[in-house]
């Protein structure tokens, strides 16, 4: 068995895939990775450097002095750009509404994954679950356990109004539904590619959605 262990977990935004990911890691012991944060911080250093999120070049340019620092600790998981906190200011509606057109340009895309699998190799707990849109497809092909975590339209659409309390809920509805459309033009994490499980998180609470997961972690690292 490889080590550390990889959990990958794809899923489209408000399925839960973030937190039900963290309660995973803590559970298990393992480290956990929100791939999502690191293009969030990645649009947050754009916008703060005043460079338009749609300026291709100017994004790419923006990547060399991207100084992003994230740990792996389920507990007190704080996301840095430089030496600002951003673990805040990266889940406001402004960056929400242009990370996907940070997200679809390649050599953005190329050098966080080597990112992420720097981080992924340098895990010294025993496991690590790394979330995002494309783990169990191109970040972590190989990873022993592959999930595809799932929920209906209408279910994650008031998941997300609940996180986002204070914000307008159609609104936030409609600005998640085009991100979803923008981002499955780069990745396809609507359809669980070969080997991958799928849990639809649909008709379960959170705790059961976590139990769910760790099922299937049992199943296939017994397997292996
Ligand atoms: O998971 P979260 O909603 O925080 O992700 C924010 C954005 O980061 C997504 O809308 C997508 O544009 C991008 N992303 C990605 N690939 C990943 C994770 C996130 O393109 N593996």
């Amino acid at each position: 068995m490889q080590h550390p262990i990889v959990v990958a977990v794809d899923g489209p935004a408000g399925s839960g895939k973030s937190s039900v990911s963290k309660a995973v890691a803590r559970r298990l012991g393992y480290g956990f990775l929100d791939t999502g944060a690191a293009y969030r911080a990645l649009a947050w250093h754009v916008v703060h450097s005043g460079v338009d999120p749609d300026d291709e070049a100017g994004v790419v340019a923006s990547l060399g002095a991207f100084t992003y620092g994230i740990g792996t600790d389920p507990d007190g998981y704080r996301v840095h750009v430089g030496e600002h906190d951003v673990t805040d200011a990266i889940r406001e509606p402004a960056i929400s509404g242009v990370v996907s057109s940070v997200a679809r340009v390649p050599a953005v895309r190329t050098d966080l994954i080597d990112r992420f699998r720097a981080i992924i190799a340098g895990e010294e707990r025993p496991g690590i679950v790394v979330e995002g849109r494309d783990i169990t497809t191109v970040v972590a092909p190989d990873a022993p356990v592959r999930l595809l975590l799932t929920a209906s339209e209408e279910v994650r659409m008031s998941r997300r109004a609940a996180e986002l309390a204070g914000h307008d809920a159609a609104k936030t509805g409609a600005q998640l539904r085009a991100r979803d459309a923008a981002d499955s033009k780069v990745v396809d994490f609507m359809n669980a590619a070969d080997g991958v499980t799928v849990v639809d998180s649909t008709e379960l609470d959170f705790g059961q959605t976590v139990d769910a997961v760790i099922a299937v972690i049992e199943a296939r690292t017994a397997e292996g």
